[in-house]
């Protein structure tokens, strides 16, 4: 979402004639995007933000800026810690961006607007895309579920989703610029709804389109994952067979106080008929340990749905409180060497299924999107599948952006490795 943002901001500045340099040395403007879904997130964002002011000692004339999530949840705090920042734009404030820049200044005012609003989605705005082969969009903002853990609906402000119509001629655009491939983003991407229709219409829609080869969506939300949106997957064979499936934690109680608003067996009953119904299909998924009240039998549950699920991958977390959440004022936090111990055996639990799920498509032959130079060698190209799994194949005659047909024959950790054939 935020690499979307970048982009999003990056296209209304070019429309003012702002050119992009990668020498950081040679901007006259500095943009930071943040996060503050983590606190590891803000941390880093602090860290850049102190060379940045190394840049702005030399150079007064640089300007400074905190977009995103912290510039929004954090404002007070940035305009104490950091005066050097000159611009502090929340995520609905993007639009007033060359106008507040336009403005002269003093070097000693700050440019601050973090209102969120309940209508913007930038429907008529289109990112200066950087990357040729997937691109990123967004199909709504904010969120109405307020988990008790997370910062979002409060940073990124109520649920609202863009047009059909605005998203499918984006689509189209993205075609026609070459891109193969797009993924649609939502911070709860199945609850979109615009005049009536919802997620799975739009994808059906957007499948119908000639000329995009994948599609994918990402996150789901497990409670809003009906009927109509699998069998539009399923049907659509367009529609890759990956999702990310977040589960967050196994334990009934823990979802309760997560404010989830699932079960576990629901959440594995849907992941069977995913299975059951998409051929090859991936599972991906997020879990956090050690929030607060989470017991040994509770991280039990947790480890009992990946074993039952058998994740293809996860994103594993650490609980850290957001200040402002619900959960933040539980009392009953679990030790750091507890969430630690617990997280570690998760990992291992997930490199455990990661190889066994990879190794499985050893002697298959899968379509892979070339995608650029592996990181090892130049001998040899990085690819992904359907599935979204890496694949890393030494180099024939093929271009990033061709989809080729690939031998698996080993799996490593998260990485494939094979043969072109035909
Ligand atoms: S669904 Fe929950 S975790 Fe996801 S963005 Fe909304 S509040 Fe945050």
């Amino acid at each position: 979402m935020n690499e979307y943002d970048s982009e999003l901001v990056a296209g209304l500045l070019e429309k003012q004639d702002y050119t992009r340099t990668e020498i950081v040395d040679e901007a006259q403007l500095i943009l930071v995007n943040t996060c503050s879904v983590r606190e590891n997130a803000e941390i880093k964002v602090h860290a850049r933000l102190s060379n940045l002011k190394v840049m702005k000692d030399r150079n007064p004339d640089v300007k400074i800026g905190v977009l995103g999530c912290m510039a929004q949840n954090l404002k007070e705090d940035l305009l104490k810690s950091k005066p050097f920042v000159d611009v502090i734009l929340g995520p609905d404030s993007y639009r007033k961006l060359p106008e507040l820049l336009s403005q002269p200044t003093d070097n000693s005012d700050h440019v601050v607007d973090t209102r969120l609003s309940r209508m913007e989605v930038y429907d008529d705005l289109f990112p200066a895309r950087r990357e040729g082969i997937n691109a990123w969009i967004s199909i709504m903002r904010g969120c109405d579920k307020f988990c008790t853990f997370c910062i979002v609906p409060f940073t990124r402000g109520r649920e609202r989703s863009r047009s059909i119509a605005s998203i499918v001629k984006e689509v189209k655009q993205i075609r026609d610029a070459g891109f193969m491939e797009v993924t649609l983003l939502g911070q709860n991407v199945n609850s979109f709804q615009h005049e009536g229709r919802r997620f799975h219409e739009l994808l059906a829609e957007v499948a119908s389109i000639d000329g995009i080869e994948r599609i994918r969506y990402t996150s789901p939300h497990p409670q809003d994952f009906d009927g109509d949106l699998l069998r539009v997957h399923a049907e659509n064979p367009k529609v890759c067979n990956h999702i990310h499936f977040p589960l967050q934690a196994g334990s009934d109680s823990i979802l309760e106080r997560m404010n989830r608003t699932y079960t576990k067996q629901h959440f594995l009953d849907l992941a069977r008929k995913m299975r059951e119904q998409i051929p090859g299909l991936a599972i991906s998924t997020d879990m956090i340990v050690g929030f607060p009240g989470e017991t040994e039998a509770d991280f039990q549950e947790t480890i009992d749905v990946m074993n039952q699920v058998k994740f293809d991958t996860a994103f594993t977390f650490k609980y850290s409180p957001r200040p402002g959440t619900k959960a933040a004022e539980y009392a009953d936090t679990v030790p750091e060497a507890e969430k630690q111990d617990r997280l570690e055996r998760m990992i291992m639990l997930q490199k455990e299924h990661t190889l066994l799920r990879n190794k499985a498509l050893i002697g298959t032959r899968v379509e892979v999107l070339v995608e650029k130079d592996s990181k090892k060698s130049e001998k040899q190209h990085q690819g992904r599948t359907r599935s979204n799994k890496i694949v890393i194949f030494n180099k024939a005659s093929e271009q990033p952006g061709e989809l080729i047909q690939v031998e698996i024959n080993d799996a490593q950790g998260i990485t494939l490795f094979g043969r072109i054939v035909d």
